[in-house]
């Protein structure tokens, strides 16, 4: 059993602020980054609105900045994923990786969130061959084809503009006839020629052979169903909290977001939560970066009054 004094589940920007001042309060943060160190921000092509950025940074470099500056101050990261804890006893806690089994007396959760599902025919089978849920990896792929983006959204735009650089055509599908995105994005969709709409529809399967090769379209309006030819399924409509091992440990909303309060405390004394694990409202890089400040702080308050 490996003994900590702190450790941070997950590597996302929450993560690496949260190692980053918890190193420098001399905690000796041990980080398990899972599977996909700096989380989805990684997965991310253009980050625009971080602060001390005003060309825009990609998401890799951006992380890559954030691993540099925590280890400089000491912060250690380990590339393995909890796989199960026990908060039931209090401090010491215990969590079990896929390597390693450790005790920590204090325990800070960044492990964010996931892309969500549309739960439709096909979309499992053509995941990888034609259905992403990221473009900055897969849109590389997508060079002069047409393809179709899920969603309506500030992601879906996002990533939609960024498929322009690839496809010929990119055919937003959006179950509603008003976008939700934000104003800047949705002016620059409407610039962007390659960008086109269908409205109050909804994506009911996904189609091919061995590769998608078309979508089965249902108007929620009119009612009527169509078959769209396309190449490529992004899809963009939302994320869920990675909250698997950490249920009936603490407490959280009816969504399955872990309840923090202001001062980033969970359920479970000296157990704290940052990032878009506790957070549906905000989910922006320069949030996740002050909530990971303040966990680490308030744990460090926390460890102080327990040995003062
Ligand atoms: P989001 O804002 O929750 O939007 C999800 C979109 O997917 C909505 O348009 C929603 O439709 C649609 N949708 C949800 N479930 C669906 C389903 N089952 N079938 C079809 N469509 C479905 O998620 P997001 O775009 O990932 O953004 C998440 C957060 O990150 C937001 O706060 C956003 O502002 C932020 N973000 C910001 C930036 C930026 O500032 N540059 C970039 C990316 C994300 P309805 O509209 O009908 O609900």
């Amino acid at each position: 059993m490996q003994k900590e004094k702190v450790i941070i589940i997950g590597s996302g920007p929450a993560g690496l602020t949260a190692a980053l001042y918890a190193a420098r309060a001399n905690l000796n943060p041990l980080v398990l980054a899972g599977d996909l160190l700096g989380g989805q921000i990684s997965l991310t092509s253009e980050v625009e609105n971080y602060p001390g950025f005003p060309q825009g940074v990609s998401g890799a470099e951006l992380v890559d900045l954030m691993k540099t500056q925590a280890e400089r101050f000491g912060a250690r990261l380990e590339y393995d994923s909890v796989v199960a804890v026990d908060f039931s006893k209090g401090s010491p806690f215990y969590l079990k990786s896929t390597m390693a089994e450790y005790e920590a007396e204090a325990v800070i959760v960044t492990v964010g969130a996931s892309p969500r599902k549309l739960g439709i025919p096909g979309e499992a089978e053509f995941t990888g061959r034609g259905v992403s849920y990221c473009a900055t990896c897969d849109g590389f792929f997508f060079k002069g084809k047409d393809v179709v983006v899920v969603g309506g959204g500030d992601s879906a735009l996002e990533e939609g503009l960024f498929l322009t650089k690839f496809a010929s055509k990119v055919t937003i599908v959006h179950r509603r006839d008003q976008l939700r995105a934000g104003a800047t994005l949705q002016a620059r969709a409407a610039a962007n020629e390659k960008i086109g709409y269908i409205w109050d529809t909804v994506v009911t399967a996904i189609e091919g052979d061995g590769t998608v090769q078309r979508v089965r379209l249902h108007n929620r309006k009119t009612g009527g169903d169509s078959v769209l030819p396309t190449d490529g399924v992004f899809i963009f409509i939302g994320h869920d909290p990675n909250n698997s091992i950490f249920k009936g440990q603490l407490a959280m909303d009816q969504d399955g977001y872990v309840i923090t309060d202001k001062q980033m405390r969970t359920s479970v004394e000296g157990v704290f939560a940052a990032g878009e694990i506790q957070d549906r409202l905000y989910r922006q890089i320069a949030t996740s970066v002050g909530q990971g400040a303040a966990a680490a702080m308030m744990c460090e308050r926390w460890l102080a009054e327990r040995e003062g």
